[in-house]
C-alpha cells in the first residue's frame, strides 16, 4: 500500500461554515480541530461569515456608487482584520488585497449590467479570500499546510448559480490533482464553487459548501465527512425557532436527508446525496464547542422513532393550474409537466384535485429569492389552463419513520394545527414525511406548536 492509500483507510474531509470562519478567534478554533486530528487532511471551507451576502448584493448591481463603497468597505474589513491579526501576514496580504480588487472591478461591471455568469465569479471570491486566510493560519500554528484551488476538481455543468457537480469527472480529477498532495500535509480548500469544462467559475447555489465538501469525500474514497458549524449536531428543530429543540444523537441517511431536502439549513439539501454513495458516515458539530459532540448520521441506526423532527423551508412559491379539460382526461399532467421541463422549471411538491393541480418550485439558485415561473411558461401554461401564482409561503415537513402506516398519527399533527390554514398537504409518497405549506406569517408559531406537542 502507499502511504496515499494509508491515509484513505482514516481520511476525514472536514468542512467549515462561515461562523466557523468568521473571523481570526473562529478561524483558530477551527484550526485546533484538524490540528488535533491526523486524519483530518481535507479542509473545505466558506467565506466568512457574511460575505457572501455582500457579494450577491455587489453582484446584483448596486448603482448607487456610496452603498457599492460602503459594501467594498466592510469586506475589506472583514479580511484585514484576520490579517491583521497573523503572525506573518506579509504572505498572503497582496493576495487579500488582489482578490478585493477583483471584486472592486467585478462590482463595476455587475453595477452596468449584471448576469448570472458574473454573479458566480464575483461571489466565488468570498471562498478564496477566506482559504487564504485560513491556510496561513494553520500553518502558524505549524500544521503543514497548502491551498488549492477546488476549481481544478470541482468540474460542474454551467448553470450558473446552481451547477450541476458531475461526480466521474470530480474522482478522475481528484485522483490526479488532490491526492498526491495528501501524502505529507492538509489541504485547504473551497466549498461552494466549481468550475465548468470551459474553465468559468459556477457555484453550487447558496449554502453549497456542504454539497462541496460531501462530493469531495466521495471523490477521494474518504472514511469520514464532518460538518463544523454553530450548533453541536443536528437538533429535533431549528434551536433557533423552539428553544427547547434536543440534540438527535444519531439518525439514519434516510431521515437526514429528508431533513436536509426540506430545508433544515444546517446541510445543503443535496449533501447526503454522495455521502450514501459512498456510504461514507457524516458527523455534525460544533466548532466553537467540538467537546460537546454532535450528530452520526449513518446507514442504519438502532432507534427508528415514528417522530424524528421539523424542518421549515421559506420562501415557498405554489402554483396552481385549472382546467375543465384535465376532469377524466388524459395527458393534461403530461402536457403541463412537458412545459416545465421545456422552461427548466424543477417542480418540488405537488398535489391534485379533479380540475386542478397545485404545486410548488424548487428552491432558487445563488441570486437569492423565492423562485419564479418564467414568463415564456407561464405564458405556454396559460394556454393550457388558469395559471395562479401564490408567494409567501413556508413549507413545514415532520420527519419521522412508518408515519404513513401508524394508526392515530395524523390526528397528532392536525389536531395541534387546528387554528392554522394549512395551503397544500403531502402525506404517503415516503414513510419518512408529512409536509405541508402555511402563510409565512404563522410559519414559526406553527412549527413551535408541533414542536412542543410532539417533542417537548
Ligand atoms: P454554516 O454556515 O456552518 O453552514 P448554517 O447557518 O448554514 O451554518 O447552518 C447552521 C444553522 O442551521 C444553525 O445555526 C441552525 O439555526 C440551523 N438549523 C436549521 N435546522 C436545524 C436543525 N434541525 N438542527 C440544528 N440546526 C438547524
Ligand atoms: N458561502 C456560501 C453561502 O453563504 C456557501 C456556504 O457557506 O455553504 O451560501
Ligand atoms: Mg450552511
Amino acid at each position: 500500500m502507499s502511504p496515499v492509500d494509508n491515509h484513505a483507510a482514516a481520511l476525514t474531509v472536514a468542512k467549515f461554515g462561515g461562523t466557523s470562519v468568521a473571523d481570526f478567534t473562529a478561524m483558530s478554533r477551527s484550526a485546533a480541530i484538524i490540528k488535533n486530528n491526523p486524519a483530518a487532511r481535507i479542509v473545505l471551507i466558506s467565506a466568512c461569515s457574511g460575505v457572501t451576502n455582500l457579494l450577491v448584493e455587489l453582484a446584483n448591481g448596486v448603482t448607487e456608487p456610496d452603498r457599492r463603497q460602503q459594501l467594498l468597505t466592510r469586506l475589506g474589513q472583514i479580511h484585514h482584520n484576520v490579517l491583521s491579526e497573523l503572525q506573518s501576514p506579509e504572505n498572503v496580504a497582496s493576495k487579500i488585497d488582489s482578490l478585493l480588487d477583483s471584486v472592486s472591478t467585478l462590482a463595476d461591471q455587475a453595477a452596468s449590467q449584471p448576469s448570472v455568469q458574473l454573479t458566480d465569479q464575483l461571489v466565488s471570491h468570498g471562498e478564496l479570500l477566506s482559504t487564504h486566510l485560513f491556510t496561513r493560519i494553520l500553518n502558524e500554528m505549524d500544521v503543514d499546510t497548502v491551498r488549492f484551488d477546488i476549481r481544478d476538481i470541482m468540474r460542474t455543468d454551467s448553470q450558473f448559480g446552481k451547477a450541476i457537480p458531475q461526480p466521474e469527472a470530480i474522482r478522475q480529477l481528484a485522483t490526479d490533482k488532490l491526492r498526491p498532495l495528501l501524502e505529507n500535509q492538509v489541504v485547504v480548500s473551497q466549498g461552494f464553487i466549481g468550475s465548468d469544462s470551459k474553465g468559468q467559475t459556477t457555484t453550487l447555489g447558496r449554502g453549497g459548501s456542504d454539497y462541496s465538501a460531501a462530493l469531495v469525500a466521495e471523490a477521494v474514497d474518504a472514511s469520514t465527512l464532518e460538518i463544523w458549524t454553530d450548533v453541536p449536531g443536528m437538533y429535533t428543530t431549528d434551536p433557533r425557532i423552539a428553544a427547547a429543540a434536543k440534540p438527535i444523537k444519531e439518525i439514519s441517511f434516510s431521515e437526514a436527508s429528508e431533513m436536509a431536502n426540506f430545508g433544515a439549513k444546517i446541510l445543503h439539501p443535496s449533501t447526503l446525496v454522495p455521502a450514501v454513495r459512498q456510504q461514507i458516515p457524516v458527523f455534525i458539530g460544533s466548532s466553537k464547542a467540538p467537546e460537546q459532540g454532535g450528530t452520526w448520521i449513518r446507514e442504519s441506526v438502532d432507534d427508528a422513532p415514528l417522530f424524528r423532527a421539523l424542518a421549515l423551508r421559506c420562501n415557498q412559491t405554489m402554483v396552481t393550474l385549472t382546467s375543465l379539460n384535465m376532469f377524466h382526461a388524459y395527458g393534461f399532467l403530461a402536457e403541463v409537466f412537458r412545459i416545465l421541463a421545456e422552461h427548466k422549471v424543477s417542480v418540488d411538491l405537488i398535489t391534485t384535485s379533479e380540475v386542478s393541480v397545485s404545486l410548488t418550485l424548487d428552491q432558487t439558485d445563488t441570486g437569492g429569492g423565492a423562485p419564479t415561473l418564467p414568463p415564456k411558461a407561464v405564458e405556454a401554461l396559460s394556454e393550457l389552463c388558469r395559471v395562479e401564482v401564490e408567494q409567501g409561503l413556508c413549507l413545514v415537513a415532520l420527519i419521522g419513520n412508518q408515519m404513513s402506516s401508524t394508526k392515530g398519527s395524523a390526528k397528532q399533527i392536525f389536531g395541534t394545527l387546528e387554528d392554522y390554514n394549512l395551503r397544500m398537504i403531502c402525506y404517503g409518497a415516503s414513510p419518512h414525511n408529512l409536509c405541508f405549506l402555511v402563510k409565512e406569517q404563522d410559519a414559526k408559531s406553527v412549527v413551535k406548536a408541533l414542536h412542543q406537542k410532539i417533542f417537548e
